[in-house]
């Protein structure tokens, strides 16, 4: 693994956590997740299914367990992608900021951490548990969102930064020669365009209910343990 040494020669490592239902992992995850790693030169990505998700209707979810044998297989080839079963093996509803705390407290204190998201789950960070403070914890990187049905990216960053400032905190200034709004107190939130992949777990959900192929919507693997187990029928 990359390490990078700092002028006072501690190393410091870069690491990922990229939280969500994944209800199935689908090749718009993969995809993207892949592109932040490369362009944010990410040592390792921590996958983290949640249990029950606050903002999400939570009939149709399957077992944590099912999910999270779906995850490995997508990534079975690269181990800088790992699954993390922390959400699942806490009760009850999952929220970030406990997540965070967590890895905060299991990873040495030189790592630098990124909370990862597409633009559609940023644009409801305002309604997530203590939001405020986890602002103050960890920097984000949006990831554009072909499926917001905004396919317009300068559109979609300047919804993006309305929302920053209206929802989040006026006091938070767009640079563009970094491509994210810095803020004197809050951590950054680094705005990252991906190769748009219009793909959601509900389509797929939607294709296995009615009978049709979800070939090239999830990793081969994955569409093969599906089709054995019978999931999302
Ligand atoms: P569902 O359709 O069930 O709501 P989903 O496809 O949005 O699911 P999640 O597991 O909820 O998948 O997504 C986890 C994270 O990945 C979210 O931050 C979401 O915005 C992001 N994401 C999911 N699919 C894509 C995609 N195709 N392009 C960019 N980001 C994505």
């Amino acid at each position: 693994m990359k390490c990078y040494c700092l002028k006072s020669g501690v190393f410091l490592k870069r690491i990922g956590l990229f939280g969500g239902t994944f209800n199935p992992i689908h090749m718009g995850h993969v995809q993207v997740i892949r592109e932040v790693k490369e362009g944010f030169d990410l040592d390792k990505i921590f996958l983290i299914p949640s249990a029950l998700p606050p903002h999400k209707e939570t009939a149709g979810i399957i077992d944590g367990l099912d999910r999270i044998e779906m995850i490995r297989l997508a990534f079975s080839d690269d181990s800088d992608f790992v699954v993390s079963d922390v959400e699942l093996k806490r009760s009850g509803f999952s929220y970030t900021i406990d997540t965070v705390r967590h890895f905060k407290s299991i990873l040495p204190e030189n790592t630098k951490l990124f909370f990862i998201v597409g633009l559609d789950a940023f644009l409801e960070v305002d309604t997530w548990k203590s939001y405020k403070d986890l602002l103050l914890l960890i920097p984000f990187i949006v990831m554009s969102r072909a499926a917001t049905g905004q396919r317009d990216t300068v559109l979609q960053w300047k919804n993006l930064g309305s929302y920053i400032k209206s929802r989040i905190s006026n006091r938070y200034k767009h640079s563009a020669s970094r491509s994210c709004y810095i803020h004197d107190v809050k951590q950054p939130v680094f705005l990252f365009e991906v190769t748009p992949v219009d793909i959601s777990s509900t389509e797929i959900r939607e294709h296995i209910r009615k009978g049709r192929t979800i070939k090239s919507l999830v990793p081969k693997i994955v569409e093969d343990l599906i089709k054995t187990k019978g999931l999302y029928l």
